[in-house]
């Protein structure tokens, strides 16, 4: 087993790895050193800085590749402790990670679209704020890496390791068959740097006017877009398993 530097994470539970998620580390490394060597220069990384298994990829494909471009999706409507976490990791790991925009500002969108179009159209806020500027930097590489994992949420539950992400693109989900408590093992073995909002109840964390506290016994990103059946942005909706 792995040696573990037990923290507490959120909640009350000591996260460290068990067989199983031994193996889904090495798994994961395997997957991010394939992909690294199919496309070499041509994998970008997707990391919201707003949640654990995002960060623990990150240190993960950072171990294995130092020079991979890190991104993220700066909305205009982060939390401040989401760009403190930025700042962090820039330090932690010597990177810079783009920030991607809008090409409307908050402001611009407020004045094409009326006030506060999250709270009427999150589809269409999103679509605005955080696929089209998504969009249109990875249509620069062969593949990106994201932290998402089947256990995230229903919509999540059939990730595969990799998948087909319109005509071109392959979507790479190293961390697809991660439990919870392997990502705070990681994040606890590796002193991995998270967003600062997990400590105040939040575990899942977006932009701030759609994330919430999840009420007791929800599911973690019960808080996002709360009100709404709204449950992603749409970076991850309906990608085609690569054949073979
Ligand atoms: S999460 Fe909310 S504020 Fe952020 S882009 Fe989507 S709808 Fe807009």
């Amino acid at each position: 087993m792995m040696m573990s530097v037990p923290r507490l994470r959120c909640g009350t539970e000591i996260a460290v790895h068990g067989e199983s998620g031994v193996a889904a580390v090495a798994r994961a490394e395997a997957i991010v050193r394939e992909v690294l060597a199919q496309y070499p220069g041509r994998v970008a990384l997707a990391c919201s800085f707003g949640g654990p298994s995002g960060m623990a990829l990150l240190d993960l494909v950072l171990r294995v590749d130092r020079g991979v471009p890190v991104y993220y999706v700066d909305t205009g409507l982060l939390f401040p402790e989401t760009h403190a976490l930025v700042e962090r990791a820039a330090q932690r790991y010597g990177i810079v990670p783009t920030a991607l925009h809008s090409e409307l500002s908050v402001q611009a969108q407020a004045e094409r679209y009326g006030e506060a179009l999250w709270a009427r159209d999150p589809d269409a806020c999103c679509a605005m704020r955080k696929v089209a500027p998504h969009r249109a930097f990875v249509a620069g590489y062969d593949a990106w890496f994201t932290g998402i994992r089947r256990v995230q949420a229903r919509t999540r539950a059939d990730v595969e390791p990799t998948a087909r992400d319109g005509e071109r693109l392959v979507k790479v989900s190293p961390l697809f068959d991660w439990t919870d408590e392997d990502v705070w093992a990681y994040v606890n073995e590796h002193d991995v740097p998270v967003n600062a909002l997990h400590g105040d109840g939040y575990p899942s964390i977006g932009c701030m006017p759609c994330t919430l506290r999840p009420a007791p016994g929800e599911d973690a990103r019960s808080g996002r877009w709360a009100g709404f059946g709204k449950t992603e942005c749409g970076l991850h909706l309906a990608p085609q398993q690569v054949p073979g």
